[in-house]
């Protein structure tokens, strides 16, 4: 067995060594289960993951459909900075939690381009003041770069001649959701991970199974799939879950070359392109209150075609891969939260549309938890962590 080595950031140093026989029961085989599954396994713990997906490559909820873009400065416009902080903190943990996996995972960090229209300029005002009242409240984000037409041109040639302004975002990331999903699962696989396809568990039924594993934890990572053990009065403002619906589209485009995520500012949402190997680019996304999981509708496939279309024509021959829609598992604050709704019983939720952002500060903060009883990571990065002493009595299971 692998020794769990920190990584940049991590919070207690390298646990090298570390041999712990607790076992702990994860709820949900999709982004933070299978993160924490792989740091918990290679710590010792006998670890057993259940999901209802009939097979692995079913399994994910949202993280299989998601772009995975890690954009902590580009967010900044539509959230906390908190999840900014987090989303800061994730970066190089990536870049160290990705190198200790059996596969390889496409990870880049090479910022983001941000485009629009010349009808959308004033939306891009507010939308550069927005990013440039965050770096002056974090000063270690990279400021953003304004670019006129040559500019946007010598970063992103494919583009040139179509844009007369642009802004550039340094050291933003993306990585390959699914080569990270199924590198996390070979990891998992090789570690001798219990995995469970086609098992669906409450939490109930969970904290059955820890009356026969007095020692054991349960972590719940369940996104969507927690709602109905996520009521209004789990914790204060952290209840109750619900679903926030995004489409994408999947193209092969040969005729296409982008070097980094490139978002369109648009008047209902922003959309962006994110560029994966082998030319494959995952177009997204919408943002709906609601947790409609049906196929992506035609006028939203409409609007996400024709603006890559507009960024750039080669998509015009690209091949349609798939269209996707899943739920973001959301809060009513709109921020992650972890609450201990028993002793040793997490449930871990609201990643909402920043999972891959932030998983590694979550995780790194579970972790910290799991083995010291401490919550130093989450109160530093300003993560809602409530400990079974102070929750609510009603929001026991
Ligand atoms: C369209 C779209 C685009 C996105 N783009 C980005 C992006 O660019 N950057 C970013 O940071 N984030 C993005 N996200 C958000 C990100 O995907 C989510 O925040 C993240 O996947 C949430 O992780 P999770 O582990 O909590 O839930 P999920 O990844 O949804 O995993 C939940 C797992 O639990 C399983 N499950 C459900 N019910 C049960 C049960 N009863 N028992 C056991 N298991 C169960 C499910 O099958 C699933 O495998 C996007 C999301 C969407 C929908």
């Amino acid at each position: 067995m692998r020794d769990l080595q920190a990584g940049p950031g991590f919070p207690w140093g390298t646990i090298r060594g570390m041999h712990l026989r607790e076992p702990i029961l994860i709820l949900g085989a999709g982004l933070m289960g299978r993160l924490l599954a792989v740091t918990l396994a290679r710590a010792g713990h006998p670890v057993r993951i259940v999901d209802p997906a009939p097979d692995a490559a079913q399994a994910g909820g949202a993280a299989r459909i998601a772009a995975a873009m890690l954009a902590p400065l580009a967010e900044s416009a539509v959230t906390e900075p908190n999840v900014v902080a987090m989303g800061r903190y994730a970066l190089p943990r990536w870049q160290a939690l990705c190198a200790d996996l059996t596969q390889p995972v496409f990870f880049q960090q090479n910022g983001t381009l941000i485009l629009w229209h010349r009808q959308d300029a004033p939306q891009a005002t507010r939308f550069e003041a927005l990013l440039r009242h965050t770096t002056a409240q974090l000063p270690d984000l990279p400021a953003p770069r304004a670019l006129d037409a040559q500019g946007v041109a010598e970063l992103e040639p494919a583009v040139a001649g179509r844009f007369q302004r642009g802004l550039f975002l340094p050291d933003e990331g993306q990585l390959d959701n699914r080569q990270l999903l199924d590198a996390l699962l070979a990891t998992l696989t090789a570690l001798g991970v219990d995995m469970n396809w086609g098992t669906a568990m409450t939490l109930q039924q969970a904290c059955s199974w820890q009356r026969d594993h007095p020692d054991g934890w349960v972590l719940d990572c369940r996104g969507l799939g927690a709602r109905e053990d996520w009521p209004a009065q789990i914790a204060k403002g952290k209840g109750p879950l619900r679903g926030v619906r995004g489409e994408v589209a999947r193209l092969h485009a040969p005729d296409v070359t982008l070097q980094r995520p490139t978002r369109l500012l648009h008047p209902r949402y922003p959309i962006y392109i994110a560029p994966k190997p082998g030319h494959l680019f995952v177009i997204g996304a919408t943002q709906i209150e609601s947790d409609d999981l049906s196929p992506t509708s035609v006028r939203s496939t409409l609007e996400l075609l024709s603006a890559a279309y507009a960024v750039h024509p080669g998509f015009g021959e690209a091949r349609v891969l798939e269209l996707c829609a899943q739920c973001r598992p959301t809060l009513p604050d709109n921020l992650p939260a972890v609450v201990e709704r028993a002793p040793r019983v997490l449930q871990i939720n609201g990643l909402y549309r920043h999972g891959f952002m932030i998983s590694p500060a979550v995780h790194d903060a579970v972790v910290e938890y799991l083995h010291s009883g401490r919550i130093d990571l989450a109160q530093r990065l300003g993560l809602a962590f409530t400990r079974a002493q102070d929750a609510m009595p009603a929001s026991m299971p």
